[in-house]
């Protein structure tokens, strides 16, 4: 039964196994804060729509960064999140909806914890340089709604090819619509289970498996995540995360990364998979910090994981580890065979034009939807599309009708994008929100045909104008719902 202990109002079964975990002192902390503390708010900032957006800052430049996450936020005093270039924590939380950046994919609202990745960045870089540089293979197995996606999509160079999977078909939607807000060409979004993955072979440089959990990094967040939490379901998790780490271990390729992570607290979880990782399917643990202790007052646990726990860092709950696949090859015991190096498939797709893409990508036509691919990561990702249960992939470009080519609402958003094949009104922030929840707008200074709508310099959408008005393309299920007149 759950019962208050001390003064909390978590249930007592969960006091006992944080204290077994985090050991006393930590756990005290922890549990003090999550019945006392509100969440802190954080956003990370997409490097290169700031960088477009700020008009002064490379992607990479961290102060340019800095003020041009200050210029989305203009009313709010903003502090850097130690551990990650690109996030930052907000004083009070900011009617997100309500702000067009947003919805251009700007930023991402983030817990600070779960952008650890930017950690598993460097200490990835550190094992092997220029890793990030080479044209990766990775995988985020449990991927919606896409926060750290759209992280490690930034991490990428262009030869890349970032996999999205989420499961659940309707979370998978959500993830496929927040990677076209995000921009980057070279994503797919898949509905597979884990086990999916073996078609593939040992075919990823890095999966990351931020796998579902007992959720009490979450109880701060939501108290009905405290209530429902039981022993029963802690342990049914544990084991539903070693189903999908033995699914999913057959993917990776020898000398690979595999990034362990989840939301919650306990040993059970966290340090019984990496348990399983050693021990039953062979994974190197790997040091995230240059010296062995980590940094910013994340918690080490026994097993060798990194554990963020509130009280002692601003942020959520969150546990991380990386580890690595021998480089020895001892043959897979399913039978998949490994495919043949990757980028050497013969080009067999049709090939059509669109004045709207940069140069760069390969346009394919897909029934009456144009598409565009990355041409150097083109017949990968169809090869990809081929044996996945793929529902996004490349960039959406235009529907196809007749002669007419309609402009995606996803191009509007991509790094694909060629903005000078449209006309662009830069819209004002009233105006940004009435397009977005689908208000008819008039545009007299602009052409007939149609026409980009841009926030700050961000892509919003299309309308076509028609003269006296215009026909506004915003997708329906897209649109903002809530009264624009509160903004
Ligand atoms: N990585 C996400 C992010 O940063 O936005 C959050 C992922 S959430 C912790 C875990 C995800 O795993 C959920 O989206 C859930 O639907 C998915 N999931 C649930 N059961 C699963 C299973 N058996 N195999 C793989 N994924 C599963």
């Amino acid at each position: 039964m759950n019962r208050e202990i001390k003064d909390t109002p978590v249930p007592e079964k969960f006091a006992d196994l944080a204290r077994e975990s985090l050991g006393e002192e930590n756990a005290e902390v922890l549990i003090r804060t999550l019945s006392e503390g509100i969440p802190v708010v954080s956003i990370r900032v997409n490097g290169w729509k700031a960088a477009r957006i700020a008009g002064n800052a490379d992607e990479g430049d961290s102060s340019g960064i800095m003020s041009a996450a200050q210029s989305f936020f203009p009313d709010r005093a903003l502090r850097r999140v130690p551990w990650c270039g690109e996030g930052f924590y907000l004083s009070g939380r900011p009617v997100f909806t309500l702000d067009p950046l947003f919805h251009a994919g700007a930023y991402y609202v983030q817990d600070a914890s779960s952008m650890f990745l930017e950690l598993i960045r460097e200490a990835v870089e550190r094992y092997e340089k220029s890793f990030w540089s080479r044209p990766l293979r990775l995988l985020d197995l449990c991927a919606a709604p896409g926060g750290k996606s759209t992280q490690l999509a930034g991490f990428m160079g262009p030869e890349g090819i970032l996999v999205c999977n989420e499961v659940i078909r309707s979370r998978a939607g959500i993830l496929a619509e927040n990677m076209a807000r995000w921009g980057n060409p070279n994503v797919l979004v898949t509905d597979n289970d884990p086990r999916d993955f073996s078609v593939l072979g040992e075919y990823f440089d890095l999966i990351l498996a931020d796998a579902p959990c007992s959720g009490e990094g979450m109880f701060r967040k939501d108290s009905g995540a405290c209530g429902e939490w039981s022993l029963e379901n802690v342990k049914l998790c544990a084991g539903r995360q070693q189903r999908i780490l033995s699914d999913i271990w057959g993917a990776l390729k020898p000398g690979g990364y595999f990034v362990y992570s989840t939301c919650t607290f306990n040993r059970l979880e966290n340090d019984g998979a990496l348990d399983f990782l050693e021990k039953e399917l062979g994974a190197e643990l790997l040091e995230v910090f240059p010296s062995q202790e980590p940094a910013y007052g994340i918690v080490r646990t026994e097993r060798g994981g990194y554990q963020f726990v509130p009280g002692l860092v601003e942020g959520e709950g969150q546990f991380f580890a990386l580890l690595r696949k021998p480089s020895e090859k001892g043959g897979r015991a399913d039978g998949v065979k490994e495919r043949g190096p990757c980028g050497k498939r013969k080009n067999k797709y049709a090939v059509a034009e669109c004045p709207y893409v940069s140069p760069g990508y390969m346009l394919v036509t897909a029934g009456d939807l144009l598409k565009a691919y990355p041409s150097g990561q083109a017949e990968e990702m169809k090869f990809l599309e081929s044996r996945l249960n793929c529902i996004y992939s490349g960039v959406a470009v235009a529907q196809i009708k007749g002669k007419d080519y309609v402009p995606h609402p996803d191009l509007a958003f991509s790094r694909a994008l060629r903005q000078e094949a449209f006309f662009t009104v830069e819209v004002s922030r009233e105006d940004a929100l009435k397009f977005l929840s689908r208000e008819t707008l008039h545009f007299p200074e602009a052409p007939a045909g149609y026409v980009l709508l841009a926030y700050r310099g961000a892509g919003l959408g299309f309308v076509k104008n028609i003269g006296n008005r215009s026909n506004n393309l915003y997708p329906a299920a897209r649109r903002i719902r809530m009264d624009i007149n509160r903004a």
